[in-house]
């Protein structure tokens, strides 16, 4: 195992190889991490900041990874540490099958929906269980942001959007809109900024849309604003054919227009782990 002190990585123990994807600051790469004494390599993923971003995009690239950094579970990206550069680097442990949303949509006849979806959907309200018992809110739960190391091993990634909760209260209130994911967005976090673990469960709710229609869009090519003035008149994005009725009770549920109406995170991961206590106990929420 390469030990990596600090979790400060010398660029120079880091090979960059071929590019695994483009991230909204910089190239992800696939590459190698080198153990001090050169003998050990370890696969890995290499996010990158170029160069000419400012203060402030640092600033989130390094509050991304000092979120990341505090968590360890077999649902979550492991980060492995950050490497000063230039550029700026964070390295992650690499997840071979790359984006889940990309794999839905060039895999579609080889996942199984009563199988795969339903490990994958179990494995991601795990990871968000873990990350609600740390008091995080994710706040960019999607198909895009979760990554599958196999294809029975899911993994939730990007926290860039990510907070800390305090501990007073239960929700985190954002100041201002920015580049929000409004088509994944609970009403209470659009209307008033507030996030919380309730608000990452309707994110949730898409996200099982996204895995059950093979990685369509949700409300296609509609304008943001129109899409939130069809959630407000009670309007839900439709069932996916693929979807069994109780996988879509399940979404309609985590779209409850109030938080205190959602399941939770554990109780999600039981019911797609196919825990028959959970499978029953859908009929009378
Ligand atoms: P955005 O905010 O636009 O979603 P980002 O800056 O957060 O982008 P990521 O989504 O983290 O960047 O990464 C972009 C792409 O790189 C991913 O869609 C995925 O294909 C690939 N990628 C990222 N991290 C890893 C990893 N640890 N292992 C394998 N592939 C990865």
């Amino acid at each position: 195992r390469i030990t990596t002190p600090n979790y400060f990585i010398p660029k120079s123990n880091l090979q960059l190889h071929d590019t695994l994807g483009e991230g909204e600051f910089g190239s992800v790469y696939k590459g190698m991490l080198k153990s001090v004494n050169g003998k050990d390599e370890l696969p890995v993923a290499i996010k990158t900041l170029h160069d000419e971003h400012c203060k402030q995009n640092k600033t989130e690239f390094l509050r991304e990874a000092s979120v990341m950094i505090k968590l360890s579970h077999h649902c979550i990206v492991r980060l492995i540490g950050i490497s000063k550069g230039p550029p700026l680097m964070m390295v992650q442990e690499l997840v071979p099958l790359g984006s889940m949303l990309t794999y839905l949509i060039e895999h579609p006849n080889e996942i199984n929906a009563n199988f795969e979806l339903k490990i994958w959907a179990s494995q991601i309200a795990c990871g968000m269980s873990y990350l609600e018992s740390h008091h995080f809110v994710h706040r960019d739960l999607a198909a895009r942001n979760c990554l599958l190391a196999s294809k029975h091993q899911a993994k939730i990634s990007d926290f860039g959007l990510s907070r800390a909760l305090c501990t007073e209260s239960n929700y985190y209130q954002a100041s201002q809109g920015g580049k929000w994911p409004i088509k994944w967005y609970a009403p209470e976090s659009f209307n008033y900024g507030i996030f919380s673990h309730a608000s990452d469960v309707w994110s949730f709710g898409v996200t099982l849309w996204e895995i059950w229609t093979g990685g369509q869009a949700p409300w296609g090519d509609m304008k943001g604003v129109d899409v939130i003035k069809l959630v407000e008149i009670g309007k839900r994005l439709p069932r996916p054919a693929l979807a069994p009725d109780n996988v879509y009770r399940i979404m309609e549920n985590c779209w409850n227009y109030n938080p205190k109406d959602r399941p939770t995170f554990q109780y999600l991961t039981k019911f797609f782990a196919n825990d028959p206590d959970y499978q029953n106990l859908v009929e009378l929420i």
